[in-house]
């Protein structure tokens, strides 16, 4: 039967974009289906990425798509406790995500990927040797489809997000700050990343909150002018166990590839993409669908215990009570947080965690922890001693 390409993507996102150039550059045709009618509108991400996953991600974003340079993060306690670390040896830099996918985009059809606007997906078929695929009422086939639609709509467990774009003299342009307060954003935290001078993304998660309700709060008694609003879940209980199925391959955050702590995609979700691409090239190259798995090993190899950490460390975080994080803050010194933070790396927490895990002050303030809970923090404490020693 004829096919009309040889990987069709659902989703012309970060990831679907990437796992798009990955495959054309190699000759292969691939159809980018996108609901939406403009590639990287409506804006959905803070853009806060580090110049080193950007460069393993093969990007060196145009000097219009980055916006700021972080310096500093300042965390707040709920009480008004705070920590301020010095972030510049991270390189974090503030992406206009709009222009960042536009420029993904334009990459994946440089290299003769085809992007269709304002087409929604609704349904699938697999056969032996295709996939059928419906999208606004037409029929698509193709010899593997990739699904990086973004979050995943039915899962349990979507945080409510919201951003809004803030102006305020308050704003330092070089400082990102976040806020815990298990009242206003429980499980999660409010942010502050300024991306000109007094503009900024000021955004807040949390179970079950109203996120509008919950940043107007935080917004009351500050001087500002609102200029945008999008609201958007997050989704922090990822991975999948799977990425593959037969002839179907699921990339960033419909995979659950975004971290557990922060919800950041850019990283993990792009490395998804790229180690797709690698294996769809592969599995298309020797007609053999199984060779799709080295996609999901590779994935697992790079990212597997860096999400069992942290998935540790949000069921812990997710527990505490106000009170709680503000004894953890006075125990975390400025001379604990520089040891801590010395060798911590903006795109792996893990070791932060860890490290911060075991602090035995630290641990006895967290209360109860459960036997599992107990066994998997003593095997990765194991595990990290271990790798630095
Ligand atoms: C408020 C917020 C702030 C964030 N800030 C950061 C940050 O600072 N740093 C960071 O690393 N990460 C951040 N993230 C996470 C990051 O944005 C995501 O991890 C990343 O965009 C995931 O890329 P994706 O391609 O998987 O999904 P998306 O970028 O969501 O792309 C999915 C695409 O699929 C399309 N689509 C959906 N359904 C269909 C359908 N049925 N048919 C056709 N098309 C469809 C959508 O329109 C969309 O274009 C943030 C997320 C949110 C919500």
């Amino acid at each position: 039967m004829e096919i009309d390409c040889d990987v069709l993507i659902i989703g012309g996102g970060l990831t679907g974009l990437i796992t798009a150039k990955e495959v054309a550059k190699k000759g292969f045709t691939v159809k980018v289906l996108e609901e939406d009618m403009e590639i990287g509108i409506p804006e959905k991400c803070a853009g806060l990425v580090s110049m080193k996953a950007l460069s393993q991600l093969g990007i060196i974003p145009k000097a219009k798509i980055v916006q700021n340079r972080i310096e500093r993060a300042i965390l707040h306690s709920p009480s008004g406790l705070s920590l301020d670390i010095d972030a510049r040896k991270q390189r974090v830099v503030v992406l206009d995500r709009s222009e960042f996918d536009k420029e993904l985009a334009y990459r994946a059809i440089n290299v003769g990927a085809d992007i269709i606007l304002k087409t929604r997906f609704s349904q699938f078929n697999e056969f032996e040797n295709f996939v059928k695929v419906k999208a606004n009422g037409k029929d698509y086939t193709c010899r593997i489809l990739v699904d990086a639609k973004g979050y995943p709509i039915k899962s349990k467990g979507l945080l409510n997000a919201a951003q809004f774009e803030v102006y305020s003299q308050s704003f330092q342009r070089d400082i990102v700050e976040i806020f815990f307060d298990q009242r206003l954003s429980p499980g999660f935290f409010t942010w502050i990343i300024p991306y000109d001078n007094h503009l900024a993304k000021v955004g807040v998660a949390g179970i079950g909150i109203d996120p509008f309700k919950s940043i107007e709060l935080f917004l009351k008694n500050k001087k500002c002018v609102i200029l945008k609003k999008i609201a958007s879940p997050l989704f922090v209980y990822g991975p999948l166990n799977h990425f593959v199925s037969q002839r179907v391959v699921t990339v960033g955050d419909a995979a659950g590839q975004s971290k557990p702590t922060t919800a950041g995609g850019i990283y993990t979700g792009g490395m998804g993409g790229i180690f797709a691409g690698r294996a769809l090239i592969e599995a298309l190259n020797k007609n053999d669908i199984n060779c799709l798995k080295m996609y999901e090993e590779a994935w697992f190899k790079m990212f597997g215990k860096e999400f069992k950490v942290m998935l540790l460390a949000r069921r812990i975080f997710e527990r505490l009570s106000n009170n709680q994080i503000d004894q953890i803050f006075k125990i975390l010194s400025p001379s604990l947080i520089n040891e801590i933070c010395e060798k911590c790396d903006f795109d792996y927490h893990s070791s932060i965690l860890i490290q911060a895990l075991s602090v035995k002050e630290i641990v006895k303030i967290l209360g109860v922890i459960t036997i599992e809970e107990f066994k998997n923090l003593a095997s990765l404490l194991g595990i990290y001693k271990a790798e630095n020693n």
